[in-house]
């Protein structure tokens, strides 16, 4: 019996395109068909034969640790964290964050752009590939980053939480348009960002 390749790449949610000019449409192609379907793909056969191909990713994320071989721990992680991060955004998105989110942000940091200067300095120091991450763990919001694909839902991290908001600071995240300058990648991530999304992340992580 042949089986059916276990870890799917969903659709994008919107078009190459429609992050412009945030975020370019040659890197968004690049991004999604190249490098997040490569992650795919890699893990579908890293899986085959093995326990983990019975996993969903979500599952699947929640037990890589320190025995978790390489190739399964950044293709699992490669394909969760894109799927994520294709959510995280939307066309004509951007804005500030309202409801609870909102205050419970202000209620951290003082004020919204003080959370986002925190944000931010998070995805700049974090050196290399990785991730930047705004997370909740115990009803407490944090930032944290995360090198290579790993994040803080993986035991295998040091830092812990579930995701509400993501950014990939891998240079093929943002180089065409942007070259070194990551600074000004994470400066217009802002005017992406689905709040709505990360708002309803925040009300079922509090369930
Ligand atoms: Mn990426």
């Amino acid at each position: 019996m042949t089986s059916l390749a276990q870890f799917t790449q969903p659709e994008l949610p919107y078009k190459y395109s429609d992050l412009e000019p945030y975020i370019d449409a040659a890197t968004m192609e690049i991004h999604y068909s190249k490098h997040h379907a490569g992650y795919v793909a890699n893990l579908n056969n890293a899986a085959k034969g093995t326990a983990i191909e019975k996993m969903s990713i979500d599952e699947l994320i929640t037990k890589i640790d320190g025995n978790t071989p390489a190739g399964v721990r950044n293709n699992a992680g490669g394909t969760w964290n894109h799927t994520f991060f294709w959510e995280s955004m939307a066309p004509k998105a951007g804005g500030e964050p309202g409801g609870n989110l909102g205050k419970a942000l202000i209620a951290q940091w003082g004020s919204l752009d003080a959370f986002k200067a925190e944000f931010k300095k998070a995805a700049l120091g974090q050196f290399g590939s990785g991730w930047a991450w705004l997370v909740i763990a115990n009803g407490k919001l944090s930032i944290v980053s995360t090198p290579n694909q790993d994040n803080p839902l993986m035991p295998v991290t040091s830092v812990s939480g579930t995701p509400l908001l993501g950014i990939d600071v891998w240079e093929h995240a943002y180089y065409l348009k942007y070259q070194n300058k990551r600074a000004d990648y994470v400066d217009n991530f802002w005017s992406v960002v689905n709040w709505n999304k990360v708002e309803a992340r925040f009300k079922s992580s509090s369930k």
